[in-house]
């Protein structure tokens, strides 16, 4: 897959289970709906880690 904003590739990343996927040039996080939906499924405390490790903080 290429990133929609700059056209360089993307890494596939697992959080926990979840896919999302990651440009290796502008950083940019994309995840499809399924991705999604699967996160919010997630517990507050669960979902919180996982937006932690997305977001590199
Ligand atoms: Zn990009």
């Amino acid at each position: 897959m290429k990133c929609p904003k700059c056209g360089h590739d993307m890494a596939i990343e697992d959080l926990s289970g979840i896919e999302i996927d990651r440009c290796t040039f502008c950083e940019g996080i994309y995840m499809d709906a399924g991705e999604l939906e699967e996160l919010f499924q997630r517990k507050v405390e669960e979902r919180r880690g996982i937006l932690k490790r997305m977001l590199g903080i």
